[in-house]
């Protein structure tokens, strides 16, 4: 036999084991929801989410999250098995996701920010989408005091901003490289400044921002997490299932060891609490590689969760993948046929 040969047999056979072997993939949503803008790219419509459960019965094996361990351990997984996933717990998963989860019998864990559990508070970064990018007036210059150091912002000609330059940036994504007016890039520069913050100060911070511009620190009813009794509501019929995602949502590692020992475990009793029944998973705010440490994953095994799901994308496969950092594909607001196309891309992947 030549080299080139048992060369090529060696991929061959790579190649056919890797197909063989059990792997599976877990999807990330966010909200099931119509709107605009959308500057976090965080909703998928309703007609897409459908048209997304279609094709995971058509081309794959939907199965809940707690099930996917034990079946990867006792090699008992389906082919082509799919996990969906929610993250921060957006009432609208009840309200949008949940009828269409039940009519194709698809199961989801939903990872749920406890401390806005029953709160009026829209998400920080809701709150900038609120402030900056409707169409209303702002003050010529907006201004945040941050440890100590006064950080202006001035408008520059985007005071006034109308319903036609509303609608002309509604598509507007913060993963674009332009700023198409003075508010998106203060949009942009408010995002990167409050991001690593503690909740705390951030939450001071922008409503700060929302008093000085006359609007209500009390969010829009469409962008609020769930009550509790729509959270029990969520879960009734065991289809749908509640995750732990921190109390505030602050990233992870920019917390003490203790601090994040206390976000872990005190999301988790909460959640507990309301639901009356144990809770098993955790998914680390934001996700990347770089939102958590080992000491997040130690206190996360600490804390009593059974798995623990990232946000960076991979297949989950028996051998390689840990189940305190299980891999997620981010889903985005794509129809039927690209969420097609990009599964059988990750599958292959
Ligand atoms: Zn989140």
């Amino acid at each position: 036999m030549s080299l080139s040969t048992s060369g090529t047999l060696r991929r061959f056979f790579r190649r056919a084991a890797r197909s063989f072997s059990p792997r599976a993939l877990i999807l990330l949503y966010h909200r099931i929801a119509l709107s605009s803008p959308d500057p976090q790219l965080l909703c998928v419509t309703p007609a897409h989410f459908g048209e997304h459960l279609e094709a995971l019965r058509k081309y794959g094996n939907p199965i809940a999250l707690r099930s996917l361990l034990p079946a990867l351990q006792n090699r008992q997984l389906a082919r082509r098995a799919i996990v969906v996933t929610f993250d921060d717990g957006y009432a609208d998963n009840l309200h949008h996701a949940k009828p269409l989860l039940e009519r194709y019998d698809v199961p989801a864990t939903v990872f749920v920010t406890s401390g806005y559990v029953g709160s009026e508070k829209e998400f920080w970064y809701d709150d900038l989408e609120r402030l900056l990018l409707q169409p209303g007036i702002l003050p010529e210059t907006l201004q945040l005091n941050l440890n100590g150091s006064l950080h202006q912002w001035q408008l520059n000609g985007a005071v006034h901003y109308d319903k036609d330059s509303y609608c002309s940036y509604a598509g507007w994504n913060i993963s674009r490289q332009d700023n198409p007016t003075p508010r998106h890039e203060l949009y942009r520069s408010l995002f990167q400044t409050l991001l690593p913050l503690p909740d705390k100060q951030r939450r001071n911070l922008v409503d700060d921002l929302l008093i000085a511009a006359g609007m209500e620190t009390s969010g829009r009813p469409t962008y609020r997490v769930f009550s509790p009794g729509e959270m029990i509501k969520l879960t009734d019929g065991a289809l749908v299932e509640v995750g732990a995602h921190t109390v505030s949502h602050t990233i992870l590692s920019t917390l003490s060891t203790a601090e994040q020992a206390e976000e872990i475990s005190q999301s988790k009793a909460r959640l507990e609490e309301i639901l009356g029944h144990r809770v098993t998973s955790f998914a680390y705010p934001h996700g990347g590689r770089s939102h958590y440490t080992d000491e997040t994953v130690a206190a996360v095994r600490q804390a009593g969760f059974d798995c623990a799901c990232a946000a960076f994308p991979g297949i989950v496969r028996r051998a390689t993948t840990e189940r305190w950092q299980l891999p997620r594909f981010l889903v985005r607001d794509w129809d039927g046929q690209e969420f097609a196309r990009r599964l059988s891309q990750w599958f292959r992947s």
